[in-house]
């Protein structure tokens, strides 16, 4: 049965969204399962640590995903979940529970981990303009329906060890049929957990071993212990979502391992065969980022200065430098890091938002006909149909805010429009708020404006020897006087690395 929405009004007629499914490996027509809504279920943090920006990658993606959705008048439901148990140190299956491995580490409890690294997420989520999801599920909130899903499949589909009931992953058709890498004779991971049918089987349960405690621990049929990490995004999935929802996205690793289990899990539990329907997957499409990153290991949570948000932030660049680099390339393309891409990806940011503050003041008139935004709007929307083409789309937004001779209402409902899409937050920032001091900086904002007030009294004074004194004063300060910057900026403090 399909449930009927109500269709919201579309901001752009985008009459075929293309995306690219990795399961078939095509570019395809995004069709509703319920006519009139979308529902996203996007794989979220594990938090026994803060996320790097590459992680921060996969949430801009699902963003710009779910305002894409939005955008069509699609009713948008998405999911975001939060892992606070059962990621091990490995994603197939070996190694410690993360969380228990960082709570030992730090002598704090579980429960006080994850909160304060879900807090972290949260912030970065917000810094992102990363709009908040319909639901963060949590998954210590689902063990009871964990444990119903998996005494459904147990019988058919898994086997029990002392280390816990596993998944057996030749009871079903076509396992990693998504995955690049691994097929169901394990190849290229690693085989410790003895007893083990194939070398790519899976915990669906992890029981304690007997004679221990374990702070997160449930009771269950197998005994107590803890739900795997793959079994969480079935259920959590199937509970809020239902069988099929549309998109599931996740990071490319996700692909090779933590996808295909889920896979799996759903396949037995839809008590399907094969996935000729894809639909037996649990979602009709699967979507996946490529990887930031980082060639001198930097990206790394084991190194010392790892990257995160707020170390760009310290640096002196506004987040949305960060949204902005990432919509610079294409989701399906690596994109590397580096502070040079960085201060460019800022510039092109300060460069939109001096437009957009032209428009500050104008009340948006909605004219989707006007004839000098015919191009730009038709760029736009093709870019983004095919399959999220952010790169493009930013032209086309740069196209738009170039238009001159133009009622600026019009301009505004056009730029709107683009922005709801993208959010870089271009009507919220202003060239002042983009310019953050850096941690490290050893002179205030007020001692710099004091200096370039007595360094303009000296220049009008044609005094040029006092106003070049003051100028390298400030430069030993690490302040760079920029005089006739094009973005109007009187100075910036250098050093961003
Ligand atoms: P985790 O907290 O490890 O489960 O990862 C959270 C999300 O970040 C997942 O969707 C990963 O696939 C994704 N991810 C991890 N590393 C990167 C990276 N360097 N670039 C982009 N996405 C990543
Ligand atoms: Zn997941």
């Amino acid at each position: 049965m399909t449930r009927r929405a109500p269709r919201r009004k579309a901001r752009f007629a985008m009459t075929e969204l293309k995306l690219f499914n990795s399961l078939t490996r095509e570019l395809e027509t995004f069709t509703p399962v319920h006519e009139g809504e979308a529902r996203v279920y996007t794989c979220g943090p594990t938090v026994y640590n803060y996320p790097h920006i590459g992680n921060m990658r996969a949430y801009v993606f699902a963003d710009i995903l779910g305002r894409t959705l939005s955008s069509q008048g699609l009713k948008l439901t998405h999911i975001i979940n939060i892992t606070d148990v059962g990621h091990l140190t490995d994603d197939a299956d070996e190694g410690e529970d993360k969380m228990e491995k960082m709570a030992a580490e730090k002598a704090q409890s579980i429960w006080d981990i994850a909160k304060h690294y879900t807090e972290a997420y949260w912030a970065d989520v917000k810094a992102l303009n990363i709009r908040q999801p319909a639901k963060w599920s949590i998954a210590t909130d689902y063990v009871p329906e964990m444990i119903e899903f998996a005494k459904g499949i147990a019988d058919k589909h898994c086997y029990e060890l002392d280390s816990g009931l596993y998944f057996d992953v030749t009871t079903i058709e076509d396992y990693g049929r998504l995955a690049r890498a691994v097929t169901e004779d394990g190849e290229g991971r690693i085989d410790t957990v003895e007893g083990k049918r194939n070398a790519a089987d899976f915990a669906i349960w992890r029981k304690t071993p007997p004679g221990e405690t374990r702070q997160m621990e449930w009771d269950s049929p197998w005994g107590p212990g803890a739900p795997g990490w793959h079994l969480e995004c079935s259920v959590m999935g199937h509970k809020l979502l239902g069988f099929p929802f549309d998109i599931h996205t996740g990071g490319i690793d996700h692909r090779e391992i933590h996808h295909p289990n889920e896979i799996a899990q759903n396949q037995a539990f839809c008590c399907s065969g094969g996935l000729s329907e894809t639909a037996n997957s649990g979602a009709n499409i699967w979507m996946h980022n490529n990887f930031l990153v980082e060639r001198s290991g930097k990206m790394s949570k084991s190194s010392g200065e790892f990257l995160r948000l707020q170390l760009l932030i310290d640096k002196g660049f506004h987040p949305l430098t960060y949204r902005m680099m990432c919509l610079q390339a294409h989701y399906r393309s690596e994109l590397e890091f580096s502070w040079e891409g960085l201060e460019a990806a800022l510039t092109r940011l300060k460069r939109m938002v001096m437009a957009a503050e032209r428009l500050a003041d104008a009340q948006p008139i909605p004219a989707a006909e006007h004839p000098k935004f015919a191009g730009p709007l038709t760029k736009f929307e093709e870019a983004m149909s095919d399959d999220l083409n952010t790169p493009i789309a930013l032209t086309a937004l740069e196209d738009a805010l170039a238009v001159k001779k133009v009622d600026a209402g019009i301009k505004r409902a056009v730029i709107e429009s683009m922005e709801a899409v993208l959010g870089l937050g271009l009507f919220e920032l202003t060239r002042k708020a983009m310019r953050i001091r850096p941690s490290s900086a050893e002179i205030t904002e007020s001692e710099i404006e004091a200096a370039l007030e007595q360094r303009k009294a000296a220049r009008a004074e044609k005094d040029f020897a006092a106003s070049d004194a003051i100028r390298d004063k400030l430069a030993a300060a690490g302040v760079d006087v920029m005089d006739g910057d094009p973005l109007g900026w009187e100075w910036k403090l250098g050093e961003t690395n």
